[in-house]
Formats: structure tokens, sequence, C-alpha cells
């Protein structure tokens, strides 16, 4: 009997104690907002997914392909392509068998920027470890909240194509599955 009375003063004691929080809280000024219809300006605070910077020429990324975000990536969420080396012309391969034959080492003339930077955006932690370990400051967080897709595959990018995009250069097909966590020569 006497445990019982004490289990409800106890539970009493408790109950008061809640609502009191719930008063405080309720005489606070209002923190949220009616989202869509108010929008707070908080926008340049917000992190969201990874993009490449652009060069200097519009369209054409910074980046390097030397995969050290991709190795970095505790995620695996990252896919360097690089480019392959173009074929050489016939006066190009003959300057290549005359500089061999002088023992001089050809220039790789193979465009640094990669074929595909692959990015699968639903393994992405946004944690940055890949835009510090950039050499050449490639990457960055888009500010954009207004990102939406009906499937997990819609947020499969190749961020060169998202670039090319940008800058108006190729149609919208941005997104492609890739094979996510490595470099690929
Ligand atoms: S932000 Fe983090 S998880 Fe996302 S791609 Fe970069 S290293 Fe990987
Ligand atoms: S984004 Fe930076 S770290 Fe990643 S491949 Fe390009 S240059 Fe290298």
């Amino acid at each position: 009997m006497i445990k019982e009375a004490l289990n409800t003063m106890s539970d009493l004691w408790s109950l008061m104690v809640g609502l009191r929080v719930t008063k405080d809280y309720f005489l606070e000024p209002q923190v949220t907002v009616r989202y869509p219809w108010v929008e707070v300006n908080n926008i340049a605070s917000f992190k969201g997914h990874l993009e490449l910077v652009s060069a200097k020429a519009p369209g054409k990324p910074k980046c390097i392909s030397c995969g050290m975000c991709a190795l970095a990536c505790p995620s695996n969420c990252l896919t360097v392509v690089k480019r392959k080396a173009p074929k050489p012309t016939p006066e190009e391969e003959q300057a290549l068998a005359e500089a061999k034959a002088k023992g001089e080492k050809p220039k790789d003339k193979t465009p640094k920027d990669p074929e595909k930077f692959l990015y699968d955006y639903t393994l992405c932690s946004l944690c940055g470890t890949c835009m510090e370990n950039c050499p050449v400051g490639a990457l960055s967080f888009t500010g954009s909240p207004y990102l939406a897709g009906y499937s997990r595959d819609d947020f499969h990018f190749d961020l060169v194509q998202v670039l090319k995009n940008q800058a108006g250069l190729e149609g919208m097909d941005a997104s492609v599955a890739p094979e996510a966590g490595k470099s690929e020569a």
C-alpha cells in the first residue's frame, strides 16, 4: 500500500516536471516556420551535394584526374575515369619515332581533366575529406537544397556531365550508374 502511494507520488512529480518544461518552451518565441509557405534565409550556410569546380574555360573541370579524392573517401562514392591518350596523327607518330631515336622522352599530351567523374550521392556523408585531399581545389559543395528524385538512381551523377550542363554545353542527361569507389585508368 505504501509502495503504491510512493509510486503515485513519483508519477505525479514526474508529470509536474514535464508540464513545467512544456510551459517554459510554450512561452518561448517560435523557431520553426511553415515551409514552403514561409522560408528562412539560411541557404548560404547549406551544404549540398558535391560538384566539380570549373577551370577558366566554361564546362571544363579544374580536376587533374589524380584520384586522391576517391582514395580518401571513406564511403567509396567517387570514381574518377581518366581520359585515354588521343590517337596520334601520322605526323605525330613520325615525330615520336624521331624523338625516341634521339633518346628524348616524348611529352604526354593526354588532357588531364577526367572523362567521367562518377559520384554516388546516396553514399556520401558530406564529410569533406575528398575536398581536403584535392591538390587543386577542384571540388566544392553546392549550396542548393532543391534536389529530389524518384529513386536512388536519380542521385548517381557524372559530375563532368553536370558541369557541362551548367555551362549549357550539352543536354541534361546527368545521371549515370557509377561503379563507385575507385580511380580508373
Ligand atoms: S564528402 Fe566525404 S563521403 Fe562524400 S564524396 Fe567526399 S569524402 Fe566521400
Ligand atoms: S577532384 Fe581533385 S583529388 Fe579528385 S581526382 Fe580531381 S584533382 Fe584529384
